[in-house]
């Protein structure tokens, strides 16, 4: 009896010492000390002995079973420890995880260009709220209160009615042209700047129309400026901006800010004046809003009426960014998608 306890004892030892993982170690649990092990079936047969023989083999098959217990203990805590070792196992020398830079929004990189090519022309970049009094946005850029032209504009208005019904509103600016009464108050002509900003119009959304956008103004005041003045400059822009020779055409149009007052065609980004779906087949693209400062204008700064001269125009930097990079949809600017932003 007691050559059969040594030997399963041994033979425990042997197993155990190859085990590789927890299956096997429950297999043996089961094998040395579970119900139908074979020490179970020792101790169970220990009534049988006589007292003599109980008084030996008994001790002797528990403590063998206890260490074998322990032994397999031991042994489930080294595999244990193993696993997490691995787990917690750093490779220094694993390159690293790829981090992907950012990129300038689209907005962003026209506008660094338009004022890179206006900086080089002498122009100076101005800015102003964007929340803006009644004034600014409306009154002084000849849009009186009673003036038809403030329907044309659909406002956001920070104040209350009675407010606006005294004028000392306050609204979320719809165009940039407020900024050039400011800069022309603390500046005296020959001036040349241009006015990147971003405006708000209370309207609805489609592929082509946003309420928050941004325009980018210009504005050359001078004792003799004229519409050629104006022709060539833009003409100039242009071209660097789109990087090929654009032509620009004017037509009568009205503005309240302006007399006269045009509207503002490039030849054809996409087929070059000869005529595509993109224009239409009349081989010009609409860009916006120009013509010669309003002397009205020039008094609300604090200017002699009639004594300077000088043009103004607003451009949507959207529209600009759509002919250049081709997007036929004015909300992706605004979408926050990545997806978007890194094409460019
Ligand atoms: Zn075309």
């Amino acid at each position: 009896m007691q050559d059969k306890i040594n030997k399963i004892k041994q033979e425990a030892e042997r197993e155990i010492s190859e085990v590789k993982d927890g299956k096997q170690i429950q297999d043996l649990k089961v094998k040395y000390l579970g119900k139908k092990s074979e020490f179970n079936q020792i101790l169970k047969g220990l009534k049988d002995l006589s007292v003599e023989e109980k008084k030996v083999i008994g001790p002797l098959a528990n403590s063998t079973k206890n260490e074998i217990k322990e032994l397999l203990e031991e042994k489930e805590t080294e595999l244990e420890n193993a696993v997490d070792a691995e787990k917690e196992w750093i490779d220094v020398t694993a390159p690293g995880k790829r981090i992907k830079p950012g990129k300038l929004h689209p907005l962003t990189l026209v506008q660094n260009q338009i004022e890179d090519i206006f900086t080089t022309m002498g122009f100076e970049i101005a800015d102003g709220p964007e929340v803006d009094t009644e004034f600014y946005n409306f009154d002084a850029i000849n849009m009186p209160d009673d003036h038809p032209g403030r329907d044309m504009q659909d406002t956001f208005w920070i104040s209350r009615e009675e407010e606006r019904k005294k004028g000392t509103g306050t609204v979320l600016r719809t165009q940039t042209s407020g900024v050039q009464v400011r800069y022309m108050k603390e500046h005296k002509p020959p001036l040349r700047i241009i006015v990147p900003g971003r405006v708000f119009r209370n309207e609805a959304t489609d592929a082509s129309h946003e309420h928050t956008f941004h325009q980018f103004e210009a504005l050359v005041a001078g004792p003799d400026i004229s519409v050629a003045n104006f022709l060539y400059i833009a003409e100039t822009f242009f071209t660097q901006f789109f990087g090929e020779k654009m032509k620009v055409r004017l037509r009568p149009s009205y503005f309240p800010f302006v007399e006269p007052g045009f509207e503002f065609d490039i030849s054809c980004t996409n087929c070059g004046g000869k005529g595509c779906s993109a224009c239409q087949q009349v081989g010009w693209l609409e860009v916006g809003g120009c013509g010669m400062v309003h002397q009205n204008v020039f008094e609300a700064a604090g200017y002699e009426r009639g004594k300077y001269q000088g043009f103004a125009w607003g451009f949507g930097l959207e529209r600009l960014a759509m002919m250049k990079y081709k997007i036929n949809d004015i909300r992706l600017f605004h979408s926050g998608d990545v997806r978007f932003t890194e094409q460019f």
